[in-house]
């Protein structure tokens, strides 16, 4: 099994240095997306895997970061020679933006189905919600488990786990510091976990208005630093990759400003994320 971070920024603002959550796990050379932030179709082509191979899709929640391009993804793949059936998977209202972003497209796919010969995207397209935790999907590769966490306003918000023959990934979603995600991650052989640096957010927040709403909202529903490094340790995961940086753009940050307070509690494989990242399971 292996990960490609496609997009390490958290947060709906559109900022340089890092693109939107997403991030492939591939097993057995077939791809599997956990959320589709805004640009996912190009990091999928910039990281050299296959749009048209895709299998399946698992969004975590629905804050624009993690489902602006789900759309966009699948009728762009489909246009990119998708011939196979592809099944996102999400909390309720996966259904909807999958059936929006066709009709979205509508004009586009019409034309195209007859003047370029290309099958029909709705029948390859297959929305599933995720109306509680648990098992949520099963092949012959990959096994995926969901788990509520903590990311308030937004309910559902779900952790995902991928088994696969030989491996555990888990991936913690948008979360507040949540004991339920260790026992969920446990042994795992890499948690991808979300990161928040409140040191850092008031330099972030002098460039917006709605500041002290937003530093509550990013307090309230996401992990600190030094809690990541909680939660792994707790979870005695031999392999811990930072992810959804907030803030995803602060130049003056360095590496050790986000690993020093990881390493207060977790000694295992620590990795700062990085877009187009790929690392072995
Ligand atoms: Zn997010
Ligand atoms: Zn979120």
């Amino acid at each position: 099994m292996r990960v490609v971070l496609l997009g390490t920024a958290g947060g709906p603002a559109l900022r340089p240095g890092r693109s939107s959550p997403a991030a492939a796990v591939i097993v057995d050379d077939v791809p599997y997306l956990v959320d589709c932030g805004y640009g996912v179709g190009r990091q999928l082509v910039d990281a050299k895997i296959g749009v048209a191979t895709l299998r399946a899709i698992f969004i975590t929640h629905h804050h624009s970061d993690h489902n602006a391009d789900l759309g966009n993804l699948l009728v762009l793949a489909w246009a990119s020679g998708l011939r196979t059936p592809v099944d996102a998977y999400g909390p309720p209202l996966v259904t909807d933006l999958v059936e929006l972003a066709l009709r979205y497209h509508a004009y586009d796919i019409a034309i195209r189905i007859p003047d370029e010969g290309r099958p029909d995207p709705r029948t390859l397209f297959a929305a599933h919600e995720i109306a509680a935790p648990g098992l949520v999907y099963q092949d012959e590769r990959v096994r995926v488990e969901a788990l509520l966490v903590p990311h308030p306003p937004v309910v559902p918000a779900y952790a995902f786990k991928f088994t696969s023959r030989d491996r555990v990934v888990v991936f913690s979603g948008d979360t507040a510091y949540s004991e339920a995600l260790a026992d969920f991650a446990r042994g795992a052989d890499m948690l991808i976990h979300e990161v928040v640096l409140e040191s850092a957010l008031d330099r972030l927040l002098k460039l917006v208005p709605n500041a002290t709403r937003l530093r509550e909202h990013i307090v309230a529903g996401h992990t600190e630093a030094v809690d990541v490094g909680r939660i792994a340790a707790l979870a005695d995961v031999k392999h811990l990759v930072l992810s959804h940086f907030v803030p995803s753009y602060d130049p003056t940050l360095t590496d050790a400003d986000w690993s020093d307070p990881v390493r207060l509690h977790y000694s295992g494989t620590l990795t700062l994320g990085k877009d187009l990242l790929a690392l072995d399971a």
